[in-house]
C-alpha cells in the first residue's frame, strides 16, 4: 500500500484526483503501477488500476495476470472492477472505500458477483485512514 500511496502522490502533480495502484505478481514483485491520469491524458478511463494492469499485462506471457494482487489507494470502481475481473486477477487489496461509486461492495459488488465466472479475494480498509485523507485534502484544496 505504501507504493500505491505514493503512486496517488504523484498524481497532484497533473491535479489528478490522487489514487494510485501497483499490481504485484505471485513472488511479491511490482510488475506494473499507475496512478490516475485522467486530467493529464484527458481521457475518461486513465483510472490508475487500469494503467497498472495494463503495464503489468506487458510483464507476463499472454494477458492473464493469475496469482497477481491488485493493491489501490481507493475502492475500484464498475471500470475497474470489470477490468480485474477480465484480467483474471484473484486479489485486491484497497484503501478507502468509496460510499459514490465503488463497485467492491459500496455501491455495487462486482469483484464477488456470483454470477460472473470470476471471483476475487478482497481486502478492503487497508490503511484506510491515509488513503482517505489523501483525498479528503485534495477536495477541501479544490473547493
Ligand atoms: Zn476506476
Amino acid at each position: 500500500m505504501g507504493l500505491a500511496l505514493s503512486q496517488a502522490r504523484a498524481a497532484l502533480d497533473t491535479r489528478d484526483v490522487p489514487i494510485g495502484a501497483v499490481v504485484l505478481n505471485a513472488e511479491g514483485v511490482v510488475i506494473g503501477a499507475g496512478r490516475n491520469e485522467r486530467e493529464h491524458d484527458g481521457d475518461p478511463t486513465a483510472h490508475a488500476e487500469m494503467l497498472a494492469i495494463r503495464r503489468a499485462a506487458k510483464e507476463v506471457p499472454g494477458w492473464r495476470l493469475d496469482g497477481c494482487t491488485l493493491v489501490v489507494t481507493l475502492e475500484p470502481c464498475a471500470m475497474c472492477a470489470g477490468a480485474i475481473s477480465l484480467a483474471r486477477i484473484p486479489r485486491v487489496v484497497f484503501g478507502a472505500w468509496d460510499a459514490k461509486a465503488g463497485a467492491a461492495g459500496s455501491v455495487l459488488e462486482v469483484l464477488r458477483e456470483t454470477r460472473l465466472n470470476h471471483w476475487v479475494e478482497v481486502f478492503g480498509g487497508v490503511r484506510e485512514a491515509e488513503c482517505a485523507e489523501l483525498l479528503r485534502d485534495f477536495f477541501a484544496n479544490h473547493r
